[in-house]
């Protein structure tokens, strides 16, 4: 018992680095977890991974009491964190609504690529019934110098996607949708609620203790005010949502880190050969002085992962000082508007759009310049770090989840993986209950807080390291492209 607990955490961890490419992180209590959830894995799902298999591993929803196993459970942000718990516990019998402020049916390229990180790829094994491809392997890492040498290279498989692929994928198990991404959703006997342009305001518990109900207090897509009530909510909404501020106050709201990334994807088949051969199927980087900019290939339009569909991936940082004029001048739109956190072609206004391609052509690799030059909408985000101080409130009964705990620099490329680990903490502790329970039991409700803040705080720390080291710092990659292009 003791060999197989202690194999299943050396797995876990060696997936987990394996996957995220994170092997200097040091993974404390909740692995224990982790384990725990693998396990559970290998026991429910019998049937070889491979094979489209839709009755596993389903409930038999008509077999549960309602009164006994059900709850309601709001889920509040339905981009990849929320979609992750509604799935998870809607699996389990509870019944889910979420809701999603952005006004559209849906929500579009979030964030581009993502690495996949362990507890992603775990929870999509267990819980993606479609069995669509969403990955693209990238087996190596490669360094560039200036001129586009490699001056490094390391075996190191990883796993890519994009928002968007696990958006729809996940959409398909929580609520059917049926998408260009995933034409045939899974067979279910039940599924989850999505309601799109409903923000919600706030959280109202009743006056009388004995009422264990919770208000949701949310704005319908015409404007008009409404609630919705639970026995249980999941805040998901982000590191910019507004609700866990309320929740846990102005500690938890975002910080500017000192540096933007442009980010943006092209068409591997867009690339001329030479691009193609020195940035397709690895992970490419390449460091100079307060510059890093990486790349890999993720599923193309409508989640496809055919060659020549494939596209390529690019964030680029770029150090700005907050309320600088450089940084007046980036973030200001095309009507005049200051954007905070982010900001999309075509409002990025051309003559910083020029600027930028300029810069490329002075300072990237020619590689990585060419992608530049071929994206046709490329974005900026502010690069920022977020952490709350509590995860779990009302006894139990509202809970923190994904952003919301914690938003990640992303060089962890740990921010989906995060959402993962606490869908499936919930997943775990919900699935045990027996006896009516309303939201976490005490215990749970600490072990889940004491895990997510633990994770929180770790990787926090990791990527500001990471980060700092890279825009502010002497990069030892830096230095050694700086060597070979001189
Ligand atoms: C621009 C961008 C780039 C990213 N790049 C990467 C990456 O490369 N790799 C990676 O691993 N991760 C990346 N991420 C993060 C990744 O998308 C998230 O970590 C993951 O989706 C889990 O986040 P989340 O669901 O907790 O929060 P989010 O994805 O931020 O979603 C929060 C949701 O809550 C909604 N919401 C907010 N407030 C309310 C409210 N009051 N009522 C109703 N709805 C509300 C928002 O509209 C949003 O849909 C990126 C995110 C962004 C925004």
């Amino acid at each position: 018992m003791l060999g197989t607990t202690i194999w299943l955490l050396s797995l876990s961890a060696l997936l987990t680095a394996f996957l995220t490419g994170l092997p200097n992180v040091q993974f404390p209590t909740y692995l224990n977890f982790w384990s725990k959830s693998t396990q559970r894995l290998t026991t429910t799902c019998p049937q070889p991974l491979t094979s489209i298999d839709h009755n596993c591993p389903q409930l038999n929803f008509a077999d549960l009491p309602d009164d006994l196993k059900m709850m309601r459970i709001v889920v509040v942000g339905g981009s990849i964190g929320g979609l992750m718990a509604g799935v998870a516990l809607k699996r389990l019998g509870h019944r889910i609504t979420i809701l999603e402020r952005s006004p559209t049916q849906l929500l579009h390229d979030q964030g581009a690529g993502i690495v996949v990180g362990g507890e992603n790829y775990v929870f999509m094994l267990k819980h993606d019934l479609t069995r669509t491809p969403w990955w693209v392997d990238s087996p190596y890492r490669h360094y560039l110098d200036r001129a586009g040498n490699v001056i490094s290279r390391s075996d190191y498989p990883q796993r890519m996607t994009s928002w968007d692929a696990l958006y729809h994928i996940l959409r398909a198990n929580f609520d059917g949708m049926k998408s260009a991404n995933v034409p045939n959703p899974p067979k279910e006997e039940h599924w989850g609620e999505y309601r799109h342009g409903c923000g919600v305001t706030r959280l109202e518990t009743s006056p009388d203790p004995s009422n264990k109900v919770i208000t949701a207090h949310y704005v319908n897509p015409d404007g008009t005010p409404d609630t919705i009530e639970a026995d249980m909510v999941i805040v998901s909404d982000g590191s910019g949502g507004s609700l866990h501020y309320q929740l846990c106050g102005k500690e938890s709201q975002r910080t500017y880190a000192g540096y933007v990334a442009w980010r943006g994807t092209v068409l591997e088949s867009k690339l001329s050969p030479a691009t193609q051969e020195a940035l397709v199927e690895k992970f490419t980087f390449h460091h100079s002085p307060a510059l890093q900019i990486l790349s890999y290939l993720v599923p193309g339009e409508n989640g496809s992962v055919e060659r020549g569909n494939r596209k390529l991936n690019w964030v680029w940082y770029n150090n700005i000082p907050h309320d600088s004029e450089h940084w007046k001048e980036t973030m200001t739109d095309t009507e005049g508007n200051l954007h905070q956190y982010i900001l999309r072609a075509p409002k990025i206004r051309p003559e910083v759009l020029e600027k930028q391609l300029q810069k490329a052509r002075d300072v990237l690799p020619p590689s990585f310049c060419e992608a530049v030059e071929k994206t046709d909408y490329p974005f900026i985000q502010a690069i920022t770090d977020s952490i709350s101080s509590r995860a779990v409130f009302l006894e139990g009964r509202v809970v923190l989840l994904g952003d919301a705990v914690a938003g990640f620099r992303p060089h962890t490329a740990a921010s989906t993986s995060q959402a993962a680990m606490h869908a499936l903490f919930l997943e775990e502790f919900l699935s045990q209950y027996e006896d009516g329970q309303k939201g976490l039991s005490e215990k749970d409700a600490k072990l889940y807080e004491l895990n997510a803040l633990a994770y929180a705080k770790d990787m926090s720390r990791h990527g500001i390291e990471m980060g700092n080291l890279s825009q502010f710092g002497n990069h030892p990659l830096a230095r050694a492209s700086a060597g070979r292009s001189r």
